[in-house]
């Protein structure tokens, strides 16, 4: 018996009448039929949907595709100008630190606060979604570290506005020349760092400089300030301490006699003393100091008024070679 369908109709073959009869299906039929076209139908047409979309972009899908692509070549664009940026915040930061801060003789800013990191790793989680997440957040902390960096840089130089608008009286002030006259560097007897006591004979911190010179010999206020202190000190015998403002101040001790009383404002190059041998001290010799917010520095780089590049480093090599201090 074999059944064969001619477009709607279905026939079956009788072998009494040898002949095709039609058969009328029932709706069962016709059903079961439909669902078997429908079916294969599907299957044919997500078969046909999963090789398309596997090996063809959809237009919008190939529209995302290029703008990512755009998107990313911006983003790699965008951290070269960075570093360029950083580069060139670089340079601002070094020459902030060695030539500005140096000339107006303010404190450093630390490095660890200059190149300010930006903290916290889950900073920037939010982003971790993104299809490409190493460079979106690579990028974004450059960005973030560049921000801090120039906040640091611009507060720096603001500061730096405001001392040069005060420099002048600045300058005035800040100790600039040596304390006696020493034209010839000839009276130089030892500098500031670590040198052998005179008299206890152990290595000691010496937190001047020492100008060897005959008693009476005229001592000069080396900035404009107000004398702070005046009178006998220990181990600085007749000493006389000058605030200049601005953080600074000097000490001149030894003396054989003080010529400035507490209150009195003096200006650079005024006679405030005498050279003299009195407290711990092993010869007539002036001791100075320069303290600077409280703290010793070397006096040595004070000296720029009244001394050219190549007598400052003559000066240094004295200072360096002798190593007797008269304290
Ligand atoms: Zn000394």
């Amino acid at each position: 018996m074999g059944l064969f369908k001619s477009r709607k109709s279905y026939y079956i073959y009788d072998p009494n009448t040898l002949s095709y009869e039609r058969v009328y299906l029932s709706f069962k039929d016709r059903v079961f039929v439909a669902v078997r076209h429908l079916s294969m139908g599907i299957v044919i047409a997500v078969v046909i949907y999963f090789t398309f979309t596997r090996f063809f972009d959809s237009p919008m899908e190939a529209q995302l595709r290029k703008e990512n692509h755009l998107l990313q070549t911006q983003y790699e664009v965008l951290s070269l100008r960075m570093n360029e940026s950083f580069s060139i915040l670089n340079e601002i930061q070094q020459r902030d630190e060695n030539l500005y801060r140096a000339i107006f003789q303010v404190e450093s800013i630390p490095e660890a606060i200059r190149k300010a990191g930006v903290g916290g790793a889950n900073r920037y989680e939010h982003l971790m979604t993104l299809s490409n997440p190493d460079l979106v957040v690579a990028t974004t902390q450059k960005m973030d570290i560049l921000k801090r960096q120039l906040y640091v840089q611009s507060n720096s130089l603001e500061e730096l506005v405001n001392i040069g608008k005060t420099q002048e009286e600045r300058l005035k002030c800040i100790p600039a020349i040596q304390p006696i006259a020493n034209k010839e560097l000839k009276r130089m007897a030892s500098g500031y760092g670590m040198r052998i006591h005179p008299i206890y004979r152990i290595p000691k911190f010496h937190s001047g400089m020492d100008f060897s010179a005959p008693i009476g010999t005229d001592i000069y206020a080396t900035g404009n300030g107000v004398v702070v202190f005046s009178g006998w000190k220990q181990n600085y015998g007749i000493c006389i301490t000058v605030d200049h403002g601005f953080g600074y101040q000097t000490l001149y001790g030894h003396m054989s006699k003080a010529d400035a009383r507490v209150g009195q404002k003096v200006t650079r190059g005024e006679v405030i003393g005498y050279v003299g041998n009195t407290g711990l001290s092993t010869g007539p010799h002036l001791h100075y100091e320069v303290i600077v917010r409280g703290r010793h520095d070397d006096p040595s780089k004070y000296y720029f008024m009244d001394l050219s590049p190549e007598e400052y480093e003559q000066m240094i090599q004295l200072a360096e070679n002798h190593g007797q201090v008269m304290d």
